[in-house]
């Protein structure tokens, strides 16, 4: 059994769900997939929710009338007139969920307070409007789509806005899918949102369906992930940016993983890892290109190169703790992580000295309080409009050559931290913003384009 996810782009208008039909009927009797909200839709309901906050509820629900408005233009490309009788479960659904959201965000405006528990509730509803929506689309033109609500497998705690799945329960929900596969059905479910053990709805990030798909898979037995999206694989860096960024054929669970941690958007970090527990292959696959093969992801590859991409974040932060105390002072890098706990939050690349620290942290939540915590085990320095810039590969330690190549091209750049040597897959450094661009350039340019070309890159 395969497992497919589609991502917002892929779902993006009545063409696209028609496209996405397709290849999940091209794929065969049984198939499970996963999607996304419409693109757009999952940013329109958080804004929604804050301008509900800030008091203005009627510029809300003005948002939630797009959102109802833009799906109906969908339903009316696959059924035509608005009453037509086999339209009326897809309209009921359509009504019944907007008509619960517009209701949360009276209670969002009315108490002026939005918690991360309302927040989940309402920004769930894209997926649970375009996944039912889909199921009805499809089943008009002839499929036997099933929907199932993933609030009914997708078991987590109660972490709203960060849920963590409930492996175990999952997997004995998981029995529905697996039994709607074996009689041969669609199974389409809405990724990103789960529910708690009191049945309220929660969500596992930004970007979480994926997340949700590699879920699936692993409790429902899949052999197979697909992840459909709007580019042709992973790159070897972001094409957007970087002049000659090819796909990559190949890449192992570890390279994925760090390709997907240091800044390549096209997967969602976390999917990797039930992918590699029951070890079922990953393709990165594009909607609209969909006989280009994309990009396998398995245990193991036939990469010839050591360097495989360089990925990058833009906008992250570095953290600089001085110790206070003398020399050769024990406990100092246990009480600077006791703080990242505390405020849970992760860090991505660590330099010490041996009176300092250095961090980098991508997300600004709680940073005002983990500095003042920070404060009492020594001076505290910040960088803000820091990059981070990675590259990934293979046996990188083994190799000899890749740093100093790397870092004659970066040699115009000041560089603030360096990190290399805790895997084999990963060298990284952090230089300004405004260098960022220009510095991947040149990496990619000389472990690239100034190469012979690697024949399975
Ligand atoms: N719709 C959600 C988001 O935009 C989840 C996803 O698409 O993966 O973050």
């Amino acid at each position: 059994m395969k497992v497919l996810k589609f991502g917002g782009t892929s779902m993006r208008n009545a063409e696209a769900w028609k496209n996405v039909l397709n290849i999940i009927n091209n794929t065969g009797a049984g198939t499970v997939t996963v999607v996304s909200a419409t693109s757009g839709t999952t940013n329109a309901l958080l804004q929604a929710a804050e301008v509900a906050r800030s008091g203005k509820l009627e510029d809300a629900l003005s948002i939630t009338a797009g959102i109802k408005a833009s799906h109906n233009a969908i339903l009316d490309e696959f059924f035509g007139n608005a009453d037509a009788p086999d339209r009326k479960i897809a309209n009921d659904h359509l009504n019944d969920t907007i008509k619960k959201l517009d209701t949360y965000l009276l209670g969002v405006s009315t108490l002026g307070e939005l918690t991360p528990k309302s927040l989940d509730a309402i920004s769930s509803t894209g997926e649970q409007l375009s996944s039912f929506l889909l199921v009805e689309c499809g089943k008009k033109v002839g499929m036997n789509a099933v929907w199932v609500d993933s609030a009914e497998v997708l078991k987590t705690d109660s972490s709203f806005g960060e849920a963590k799945p409930n492996f175990p329960l999952v997997a004995e929900r998981a029995e529905i899918i697996r039994a709607h596969s074996n009689e041969g059905a669609f199974i389409i479910l809405g990724g990103f949102y789960g529910s708690d053990s009191n049945g309220v709805v929660t969500t596992l990030g930004r970007g979480g369906s994926d997340y949700s798909a590699s879920i699936f898979a692993l409790a429902s037995g899949a052999d197979v992930i697909e992840i459909w999206t709007d580019v042709s694989g992973m790159f070897t860096s972001d094409p957007r940016f970087i002049k000659h960024a090819f796909s990559i054929k190949e890449l192992s669970f570890n390279e994925a993983a760090e390709l997907a941690y240091f800044g390549a958007k096209v997967l969602h970090p976390a999917t990797i890892q039930p992918a590699v527990e029951r070890n079922i292959p990953v393709y990165v696959k594009n909607t609209f290109e969909p006989n280009h093969p994309g990009t396998r992801i398995f245990s193991d590859t036939l990469a010839e190169t050591p360097v495989r991409a360089i990925a990058f974040k833009k906008d992250i932060t570095v953290i600089t703790i001085i110790s206070s105390r003398m020399l050769l002072a024990w406990g100092f890098l246990s009480k600077v992580f006791d703080v990242f706990n505390k405020h849970q939050v992760s860090v991505d690349l660590v330099t010490t000295s041996e009176v300092s620290i250095s961090m980098t942290v991508d997300k600004k939540a709680r940073l005002d309080k983990i500095i003042d915590d920070l404060e009492n085990i020594g001076t505290v320095k910040i960088y803000e409009n820091q990059a981070l810039i990675s590259l990934v590969g293979k046996d990188l330690l083994k190799s000899k050559g890749i740093a100093a190549q790397a870092f004659n091209s970066l040699s115009k750049f000041p560089i603030r931290m360096i990190s290399q040597g805790s895997s084999d897959n990963n060298l990284s450094v952090v230089v300004e913003n405004d260098d960022a661009i220009e510095a991947v350039q040149n990496l990619h340019d000389a472990f690239f384009v100034n190469q012979p070309t690697p024949e399975n890159v």
